[in-house]
């Protein structure tokens, strides 16, 4: 079975096929300045990727039709026509409370995600332009929405809620949704294959660490707790968010600096976290570089991000009971073995020893704790792609 995962974003589009059963991928690539110039990559299995720029795209439907063209190219495509294509999947960002998993796409669905709009206002109309250029190109074809939300559907009531006036939940649906959750699904069902364990006896906290970065309590398989919020902007320090602050020092900052709401949340958003501590970068090997040529600031921005997913740990290992796992993935969590070891620093109380060789390793699937360590701590590189696909092919059968 083959599925296209198609990731669109306002001028730029993600897609890969893939056979979830084998876990093959035919192609993947990367459609970007979608109405403005044109690019476009094309990465076929087992041979050179295809890179060409000005290419007409001045909308998605371009952008998908210029994908379907090279999968089914004589030279270069993996498949011999589209009818080898047997269902999309398209990541959704906000399904709201109305979503708690995947869904086949039909009218009724597509109105809830246009609902939902208000709460991603950058992301879901991008999402739905995605699905809509699909369906004008593949219609007949099925069609699946896998939300970035619907995993943590299942927190309870006292992690979701903010201690805020119950109206802002009840006409507004302000509340915790939390982001990340294809990721933290698909690496707490990894680790319970890796311990060989039912995940409904596991209880595993999942941190993905990237460019943005959340962390999950998952109690049993389901999401209990989740570090971001009714934004992406909340929880742990990230590339360039500054995670949480006291929201006093908003007005604060706004009264002294004459700076309206979009100022300061573009603040908030890109001049802040790693980036605005360090006074270096986003990236975390910009900060390790920096920190060994002896930049404070740039060790200081390591300690902080590596202290908060520390106490995340701490906290909800406290929330859930205990903890058998702590998983790191994405970026950061997948390649950067110092900001591991400062996170598991001073967590052997509650039974958590990292074994330093072990954790010599990069991008690969392995067990990181030390051979006694009573809670494992596991590498696992996230495959959101192939998270999407399995629900797709499941639903589209
Ligand atoms: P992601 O958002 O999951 O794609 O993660 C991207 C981030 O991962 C980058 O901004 C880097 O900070 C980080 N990263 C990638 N490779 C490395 C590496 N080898 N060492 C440390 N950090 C890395």
């Amino acid at each position: 079975m083959n599925i296209l995962v198609i990731n669109a974003g306002s001028s730029s589009l993600k897609y890969q096929l893939l056979n979830p059963e084998t876990q093959q991928v035919l192609a993947k690539g990367l459609c970007e300045r979608i109405g403005i110039d044109g690019k476009f990559t094309y990465k076929p299995e087992g041979k050179e990727a295809v890179k060409e720029a000005d290419v007409a795209m001045p909308t998605h439907n371009e952008a998908i039709k210029a994908v379907l063209d090279a999968l089914v190219d004589p030279k270069n495509g993996v498949i011999g026509s589209m009818k080898e294509i047997d269902a999309v999947g398209h990541r959704v960002v906000h399904g709201g409370e109305k979503f708690a998993k995947s869904v086949r796409i039909t009218d009724e669905v597509m109105a809830a995600i246009e609902e939902c709009n208000p709460l991603a206002p950058l992301h879901n109309p991008a999402n739905i332009i995605g699905i809509k250029a699909c369906q004008a190109l593949m219609p007949g074809t099925p069609m699946v929405a896998v939300f970035d939300t619907a995993f943590h559907q299942t927190m309870p009531p006292a992690a979701y809620m903010y201690a805020l006036p119950y109206e802002y939940y009840e006409k507004d649906k302000v509340r915790r949704y939390g982001f990340h959750g294809t990721s933290h699904k698909y690496v707490t069902q990894r680790a319970a294959a890796m311990l060989g364990k039912p995940i409904e006896e596991l209880k595993l906290i999942s941190c993905h660490l990237g460019n943005g970065s959340s962390i999950a309590a998952v109690d049993g398989g389901k999401s209990v707790d989740t570090s971001m919020g009714f934004t992406p902007l909340a929880g742990l320090p990230m590339g360039t968010r500054c995670g949480d602050i006291d929201a006093g020092i908003l007005q604060y900052l706004m009264n002294k600096y004459g700076m309206d709401i979009d100022k300061m949340l573009n603040v908030l958003n890109k001049k802040s976290g790693v980036e605005g501590l360090s006074c270096v970068s986003s990236d975390f090997r910009d900060l390790e570089n920096a920190a060994a040529e002896g930049n404070e600031k740039a060790a200081l921005a390591q300690k902080k991000f590596a202290y908060e997913v520390r106490k995340y740990v701490g906290s909800y290992a406290a929330a859930m009971g205990g903890v058998d796992a702590v998983i790191f993935t994405a970026g950061v969590g997948e390649n950067d073995k110092a900001i591991r070891s400062m996170v598991c620093q001073g967590l052997e109380y509650m039974g958590l020893e990292l074994d330093a060789a072990a954790n010599d390793v990069r991008g690969k699937e392995t067990v990181i704790s030390a051979a006694g360590s009573k809670v494992k701590v596991l590498l696992i590189p996230t495959n959101e792609e192939l998270m999407i696909a399995i629900d797709t092919a499941a639903l589209a059968k």
